[in-house]
């Protein structure tokens, strides 16, 4: 019951308007049930084939976000179910999850996945980009740009954190003034839920807090 306890623990501390993410990347299906038994039932991975697998052994009223990086030819294996992809940074692959949208006859909801840590990362867009790629997905009809997602640096410096939430932050709100649809910031894990939430965050990604350490 120790994962029960985690989310109500966690649960409690955070305002009634953040979405809690269980990221359950790597962990088995036995303690996702423990998660579901306790009433969770959104749950975030970031392997595409590691999250089909899930979904096609577990509960089906379960909402899967797609959390890490996404290759454009694995976009088919979850275009039927997922519930949000988070990590969207390019035209292409806002083509590619459009085309599947409408293969499936559905609007797939997406954030854009904004690099805003000085570290060397390959992934995400800077902040520079976000109104192209956010004009640019208004004129596809099977993709919704819902949002941002954005992973501060790995460090323990709390100002650096808080300065970088802050920049997406400031991003977002220009956004959402413009277009109220444009609602969801997804901004803090495990260690910087509580700055994230500071800077507006409104999706917390939350893993070791909840199912413990990962080995990998
Ligand atoms: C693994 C992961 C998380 C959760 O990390 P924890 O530190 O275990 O809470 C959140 N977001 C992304 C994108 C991840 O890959």
């Amino acid at each position: 019951m120790i994962i029960a306890d985690n989310l109500y623990e966690l649960k409690s501390q955070i305002p009634n308007h953040v979405t809690l993410v269980a990221v359950s990347k790597t962990k088995p299906n036995s303690l996702i049930m423990n998660a579901y038994d306790a009433g969770h039932r959104v749950f975030g991975e970031n392997k595409i084939q590691e999250m089909l697998a899930k979904y096609n052994s577990l509960p089906k009223d379960i909402k899967w976000h797609m959390i890490g990086h996404v290759q454009r030819n694995k976009v088919k294996y979850i275009a039927p179910f997922v519930s949000l992809i988070h990590g969207v940074d390019s035209i292409k692959l806002m083509n590619e999850i459009n085309k599947h949208g409408i293969k499936n006859n559905r609007v797939i909801k997406c954030l854009l996945q904004v690099n805003i840590s000085k570290e060397v990362s390959k992934f995400g867009i800077s902040l520079n980009k976000i109104e192209e790629l956010f004009n640019y997905s208004l004129s596809l009809q099977n993709i919704s740009i819902k949002g941002l997602m954005g992973m501060a640096s790995y460090t323990n410096d709390k100002s650096l954190i808080n300065s970088e939430f802050n920049s997406i932050k400031v991003k977002f709100n220009e956004l959402n003034k413009i277009d109220s649809n444009f609602n969801i910031l997804s901004i803090g894990m495990s260690g910087d839920y509580k700055v994230a939430i500071n800077n507006g965050s409104n999706m917390i990604r939350i893993g070791s807090k909840i199912f413990g350490e990962r080995k990998i």
